[in-house]
């Protein structure tokens, strides 16, 4: 028979917006070892804020951000709701021709017949398009637009840390577990990151698959078991490969909340520490 501390654990941990697919998890999340953290929208806010726009020489501003609006209206990305909601347009949806979502780089439509290119600089080099080297020394984070294969402008956008996250990850250093965070975002940006709130390593610039080889390789490197903490958004792969899936926001895809294992029902990084401290409560109750 199942010991009673099992529903017990499962059941503080639902009362504590935890909810826990069933007692077994509660075994794995004393075993953790290494906590692996996707950045946007799970160690920082995920409301991203418009810096600066710049249109390139020979576009007209308000047909550039008209295209770029309704080529974000297709997406759900924190990126493109953020883009949206500086523009306050209506998007006429009715334009659009063709779209296609292009994993860790951004995102692809034809618009009045023109072909318009939203995303990062691995989207634009795809597509081998030229631009001025030097804005790759900005320091925010950069949407780039491109028309009919030609460099159009960037939108400069910054994300802010959630409070609290550098509290919560030294918790998870004071119960001896590691941290990494793993990010399609910038580089640069991702290491600061990790710096400012003391997680233990970071990396960036990595495409979806890029992700799971990192996780593959830091399951290999574990003694013990690693969890992976995301917002839900493109994460369904790396949370089916960690021994623990953890999807918080609450706002995660279908496909993430049936792959996870552990559904944080706010956004609260909190909750991850929390949920290890309520897993070993259980086990002492058990034996
Ligand atoms: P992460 O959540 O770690 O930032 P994602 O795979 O969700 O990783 O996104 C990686 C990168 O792809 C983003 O940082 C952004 O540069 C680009 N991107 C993805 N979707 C969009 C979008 N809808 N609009 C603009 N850029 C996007
Ligand atoms: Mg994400």
């Amino acid at each position: 028979s199942i010991p009673l501390g099992y529903f017990g654990g499962v059941g503080l941990a639902s009362r504590n917006g935890i909810l826990i697919k069933g007692s077994y998890f509660l075994d794995i999340l004393v075993k953790i070892r290494q906590v692996v953290f996707d950045k946007t929208g799970t160690l920082t806010q995920g409301n991203f804020i418009v810096q600066n726009i710049y249109v390139a020489n020979g576009f007209e501003k308000d047909k550039i951000l008209d295209w770029v609006n309704i080529t974000e209206s297709g997406s759900t990305h924190p990126i493109a709701n953020a883009i949206r909601e500086q523009i306050q347009m209506k998007p006429d949806v009715s334009k659009i021709s063709y779209l296609e979502d292009i994993p860790g780089k951004g995102i692809k439509a034809k618009i009045e017949g023109n072909e318009i290119l939203v995303g990062n600089f691995k989207l634009l080099d795809l597509y081998h398009i030229s631009y001025d080297e030097n804005i790759k020394q900005i320091v925010n984070t950069l949407v780039l637009i491109s028309v009919n294969n030609k460099f159009a402008g960037y939108i400069e956008i910054a994300d802010q840390l959630k409070p609290d996250v550098k509290k919560d990850i030294g918790q998870l250093h004071a119960l001896g577990i590691g941290t990494t965070v793993l990010s399609g975002d910038k580089n640069t940006i991702v290491q600061e990151v990790a710096k400012e709130i003391g997680i233990d390593q970071a990396f960036g610039d990595l495409l979806p698959e890029d992700k799971v080889i990192k996780m593959k390789e830091i399951k290999k490197q574990t003694e013990g078991m690693v969890a992976f903490v995301g917002d839900g958004f493109n994460d369904a792969p790396v949370i089916a490969l960690s021994d623990v899936g953890i999807a918080m926001g609450g706002l995660g895809s279908d496909a993430t909340i049936e792959v996870a294992d552990i559904i944080i029902q706010d956004d609260k990084t909190a909750k991850v520490p929390l949920a290890i401290r309520i897993g070993k409560a259980t086990k002492k109750i058990v034996w």
